[in-house]
């Protein structure tokens, strides 16, 4: 089954982990992928070794960079004749209390993680409105968009605003047809979540610790957000909008 046979995909983040992993299943979809990503290299990189390489196209920009975005938007617009999904995903975690944490570390997580949501979906969404079948919208939380961990306060304030930008978003843009969701994975295996765990003394460490609080027993995987995320990109997801999907293996049931 193919349910994005030529539709006009954005993922955001896309040169790791989660971003990455979705590319690979919209595109086994046959999907036609714009994938961005700030690191060019490992984005080059990683696509020239893909299965999919064709369908997956290259966009090496910041998400935070206003004129950046609505170039690359117009661009993907232009090239593909449509968007009909954007995956905000791209995101940083930097996390310490509020008392340790600089103002620029603050202003960098909030602009990464929320300014970056803001952007692409202010200029994509014109787009979608010209889509006779509207559009969707997946934008990626976290388990700290719905509860607290000590010492995450720009982190976990920058997923809280995601998950309320979403709700927004979700009733304003209902009668354009466009959808918009928010995905909230736990701990998942991939770069970001690694470099954290090492912090901590590594896997076989923390392992105790993330049995303790998560319910199935492990890490999630990378490619186990992304068939959230085409669930809810594709019309087998037609009445919701507006939600958040935990995707963290019961953390949050606890
Ligand atoms: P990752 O570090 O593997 O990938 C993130 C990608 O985003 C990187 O390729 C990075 O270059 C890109 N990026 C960062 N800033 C950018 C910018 N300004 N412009 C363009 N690209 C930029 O991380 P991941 O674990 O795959 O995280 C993806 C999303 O999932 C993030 O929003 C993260 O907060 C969220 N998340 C991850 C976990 C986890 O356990 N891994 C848990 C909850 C939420």
């Amino acid at each position: 089954m193919s349910r994005f046979a030529d539709k006009v995909i954005v993922v955001t983040g896309a040169a790791s982990g989660i971003g990455r992993a979705s590319t690979e299943l919209f595109a086994e979809e046959q999907a036609i992928v714009a994938a961005v990503d700030l690191d060019g290299e490992k984005l080059h990189q990683w696509i020239s070794t893909s299965g999919h390489k064709d369908r997956i196209h290259p966009y090496v920009v910041d998400v935070t960079m206003s004129r950046q975005v609505e170039e690359m938007i117009k661009d993907i617009a232009m090239k593909f004749g449509k968007i009909d999904v954007l995956f905000n995903n791209a995101g940083i975690e930097e996390t310490d209390s509020v008392t340790n944490t600089t103002e620029e570390m603050w202003d960098r997580q909030m602009t990464v993680n929320v300014k970056s949501v803001f952007l692409c979906s202010k200029y994509a969404i014109p787009y979608m409105r010209q889509n006779p079948a509207g559009g969707a919208i997946v934008n990626t939380g976290s388990i700290e968009g719905v509860v607290a961990e000590p010492n995450g306060s720009a982190y976990v304030a920058s997923k809280g605003a995601v998950v309320m930008l979403t709700k927004e978003m979700a009733v304003t843009y209902a009668k354009d047809a466009i959808r918009v969701n928010c995905v909230c994975p736990g701990w998942i295996e991939t770069p970001m979540a690694m470099r954290s765990i090492d912090l901590h003394g590594g896997l076989e460490a923390m392992s105790p610790e993330i049995r303790r609080l998560t319910p199935i027993g492990r890490l999630g995987k990378p490619e186990e957000v992304g068939r959230v995320v085409l669930f809810l990109a594709s019309q087998d997801a037609s009445y919701v909008t507006g939600a958040t999907i935990m995707v963290d293996g019961g953390y949050t049931a606890i």
